[in-house]
């Protein structure tokens, strides 16, 4: 008994210390671990860029996707030197422009609408519609990823806003009082977007299709130049 318990008090001395020990020895690389995971994770969020899955045009003029595209994000000084007061005010602001005023409203050309913040293809003529609201209406978006929804409890209503996918710029509302094949009745204010002739379709080329064919897309080649060569091409009121 009395061997035992040397040894078991010998134990009790020691165990301690080798435990101390122990964790002494362990702690170390588990914190530097910990550490170099938070760094890479922390770079992996830095460099990962939060993308979108839209369809934009190639060379030739054709609607293709989705391609994966990087968001479009500027400063408000940034988006203060690219917009317009008008455009600022509906696309970054949230502004509704007054009724049967927009340069758009009665455009009955064949081509395409896209987003005046970012230049992101929106909606199709082929989907325009006479609405006899004073804004210019559509049943569908060129492509359902393009146009993103959120609910918006404003002004005492709840309604359905709609945004640009890339660059978040408010775009007007949805309803669902419009006619076929969907029901719905996008609701755009005619300063969110720029007209583009069906015959001029080709200068929306997005470089993002030529990244993406060849399987990278750097950042300085980001599809955020385009939109400063396709400036508003607005119509003349009629
Ligand atoms: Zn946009």
């Amino acid at each position: 008994m009395k061997p035992l318990a040397g040894s078991c008090l010998l134990l009790m001395l020691i165990l301690p210390t080798l435990i101390g020990l122990g964790s002494l020895l362990a702690d170390p690389p588990d914190r530097d671990q910990g550490r170099s995971a938070k760094a890479s994770a922390s770079k992996a969020t830095k460099a990962a860029k939060p993308g979108v899955r839209v369809y934009v045009f190639d060379k030739e003029g054709k609607l293709v996707g989705p391609v994966e595209s990087p968001k479009f994000v500027l400063s408000v000084t940034e988006w203060k030197r690219r917009l317009t007061p008008d455009q600022y005010k509906i696309l970054r602001s949230k502004g509704t422009e007054q009724p049967f005023c927009g340069t758009l409203l009665d455009n009955k050309k064949e081509g395409v609408y896209t987003c005046a913040g970012c230049g992101l293809p929106l909606f199709s003529s082929d989907s325009k519609f006479h609405s006899g609201t004073g804004w210019p209406s559509f049943f569908q978006p060129i492509a359902e990823g393009n146009v993103t929804h959120r609910t918006d409890r404003s002004h005492g209503m709840v309604r359905t806003e709609i945004n640009c996918a890339r660059c978040g710029g408010h775009l007007g509302h949805v309803f669902e009082d419009g006619p076929k094949p969907t029901g719905l009745r996008f609701c755009l204010n005619s300063e969110s977007l720029t007209f583009t002739p069906s015959e001029n379709l080709a200068t929306l080329a997005d470089p993002i299709v030529e990244k993406s064919e060849h399987g990278s897309a750097t950042e300085k080649d980001a599809p955020a130049d385009k939109p400063e060569k396709a400036q508003p091409e607005k119509l003349e009121k009629r």
